[in-house]
């Protein structure tokens, strides 16, 4: 490998030599590809049989700039499929429909040079081919090429051609759902698909550090024991360390009230520093203004629910894909946050979370409200908070809020005396869940 610098020169030269090599490739087996997953100094060189190729197509990055991708398949002999993403240049220079018209007959054999290993959350691991990336399909005078095509059946599969949409046609295609639609998504059977919501951030979540520290090489949660790091990820050694953000916020569309994270890059793109930054004056435990100062705006998030691996007792959680829209700060945060007060001595752990409370299930609970019965849960609105989640259905409820909310608007001298009003109970209608 030659590694360049800014002192390196690069000089075009006038007459190369003629044993100059026109090929060059160092091949890594496919078997050995995963342990490089991450790895961004690692350049592989592979030599597959190309089995599907598809279209160049737009794709907006998580970073929100569009570039082109095209996924190839590649096959090793009797090994698994692994998908190589080309992006940007490389995806418009590989002459896809070529590939595809001499692969309806014969092989396609192509050697790839430096790509990298990539996974993302929750998906397969894949070759990624950018800026370093080249190949050499079907080249009759490289050795390699033409050992491999001796192993293939003399009869060819077809290459596949494999549509990729466009970033539009997926823009198209998702949803736009209020929180409280979003809160029916459910995180076993919908966690691939996005949707769309306008929400206003009401808080930034509590008890929860706003960064963590992530192994290097993989992303995922590093854990601090016997003096040094282990990631916490089954088969990933390494050691390294680097804090990323994992903001959770509470947002309000006047329909209900869900937690939002957002992960690194969407963190840094609304908070403008790096969480090394922000971690040379603040705590983790402490949330630094810059993040509180998310508080009061207005976005449109693109967002995918986030995979839980049991069974869930409280909302459904998301993380923010794309920030599709800034509108900056509101005048009016929307609603009144409704605080349950717990019917026994017991704690709710869901409060300490600041889950919306889960109401028990039962029948006819309306008919009777002069009797406590256990359907009925008794609520306090908090006057510090101003977060209706939606779920109130009792008239005399309503119009207690709706006294309340005026009263917010008027001269704040009036707070203690307020105070006292808005410490009436609520009955909360349940909520089958
Ligand atoms: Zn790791």
């Amino acid at each position: 490998m030659i590694r360049l610098n800014q002192y390196t020169e690069i000089a075009e030269p006038k007459d190369p030599a003629p044993d100059f090599p026109k090929y060059t490739f160092s091949l890594t087996p496919i078997s050995e590809l995963n342990q490089y997953i991450g790895n961004q100094g690692a350049f592989l060189d592979v030599i597959e049989k190309i089995t599907a190729v598809s279209n160049a197509a737009t794709l907006e990055t998580s970073s929100g700039t569009i570039k082109l991708r095209r996924i190839i398949h590649l096959v090793h002999h009797s090994e698994n499929m692994i998908e190589l993403s080309l992006f940007g240049p490389r995806a418009q220079e590989f002459d896809g429909d070529t590939v595809y018209e001499v692969g309806r007959k014969s092989h396609v054999i192509a050697i790839f040079v430096g790509t990298s290993m990539k996974q993302y959350k929750g998906s397969p691991p894949f070759l990624s081919g950018t800026a370093t990336c080249r190949w050499y399909v079907n080249e009759n005078d490289v050795t390699e090429i033409r050992d491999f095509y001796k192993r293939l059946p003399i009869q060819a599969e077809p290459v596949k051609k494999l549509h990729l949409k466009n970033h539009e046609e997926i823009q198209r295609q998702i949803e736009t759902k209020s929180l409280l639609e979003l809160r029916e998504i459910n995180p076993f059977d919908h966690a691939g698909l996005k949707f769309e919501c306008t929400t206003v951030i009401i808080q930034v979540a509590q008890n929860q550090y706003w960064c963590y520290p992530a192994c290097t090489a993989c992303g995922s949660r590093s854990i601090f024991d016997g003096g040094k790091y282990h990631c916490s990820k089954d088969g990933c050694t390494g050691t390294s360390i680097e804090h990323r953000y994992k903001v959770c916020l509470i947002a309000s569309d006047t329909t209900w009230q869900l937690r939002f994270m957002l992960f690194q890059d969407r963190a840094m793109q609304l908070i403008g520093k790096s969480v090394e930054k922000l971690l040379t004056t603040y705590r983790k435990s402490d949330t630094p203004p810059e993040i509180s100062a998310l508080v009061g705006q207005k976005f449109t998030f693109i967002v995918r629910v986030l995979p839980e691996k049991k069974l869930i007792d409280h909302d459904p959680m998301f993380e923010v894909l794309n920030i599709k829209k800034i509108f900056g700060k509101q005048f009016q945060i929307p609603d009144v946050k409704i605080e349950r007060k717990p019917a026994s001595s017991t704690t709710s752990t869901s409060e300490e979370h600041n889950l919306p409370p889960l109401v028990p299930i039962c029948p006819k609970a309306w008919e009777n409200k002069s009797t406590s019965s256990s359907s009925q849960q008794i609520y306090n609105i908090d006057d510090s908070q101003i977060e209706l989640t939606g779920i109130l259905q009792d008239k005399t409820a309503r119009k207690a809020l709706d006294m309340k909310n005026e009263e917010q608007l008027q001269d704040t001298h009036e707070k203690e005396h307020l105070s006292q009003r808005a410490k009436r109970s609520f009955y909360i209608a349940s909520r089958h869940t």
